[in-house]
C-alpha cells in the first residue's frame, strides 16, 4: 500500500515479527515502525485489526511529526494517545470519514 503523507510518499509493508525485531532487545515484540529515511511505514503481519488500525495511525503520526521536524517525533506517549483517539473517532462517526473521502457528503453535515 502507498501513502501520501504530506509532501512524502511513504511504502506501507507488512513484515514478520522476526523482521521487525530491535537489535537493542530481540523479544521486544515491534508494532510497527517509520522509518523517515527511506519512507517506509512497516506493520507487523500478525496484529488485528484494531491493532493494525491503531498501529498505522501511530506510524503516520510520526511520519507527520518527522516533517513538522517537531520533537513530538519522539514523544512515544502522545503519539501512541493520538493515535488512539483518532482511530476511534475515526471509527466512530460514518460522516466525519466521508467528509474527507468525498465532499459531495458536506451537507449531510447540517443534518
Ligand atoms: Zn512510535
Amino acid at each position: 500500500m502507498k501513502l501520501r503523507i504530506l509532501a512524502k510518499n511513504y511504502n506501507v509493508v507488512f513484515k514478520d515479527s522476526i523482521d521487525l525485531s530491535s537489535e537493542h532487545d530481540e523479544n521486544a515484540i515491534i508494532y510497527g515502525r517509520c522509518n523517515v529515511l527511506i519512507n517506509e511505514i512497516s506493520i507487523n503481519n500478525e496484529l488485528d485489526v484494531q491493532e493494525l488500525r491503531i498501529t498505522l495511525m501511530h506510524e503516520v503520526l510520526h511520519a507527520i511529526y518527522d516533517q513538522f521536524d517537531d520533537a513530538l517525533f519522539y514523544d512515544e506517549e502522545h503519539i501512541s494517545k493520538l493515535s488512539v483517539a483518532l482511530t476511534q473517532i475515526l471509527i466512530d462517526n460514518n460522516q466525519f470519514r466521508s467528509l474527507y473521502i468525498e465532499s459531495k457528503h458536506t451537507h449531510s453535515l447540517k443534518d
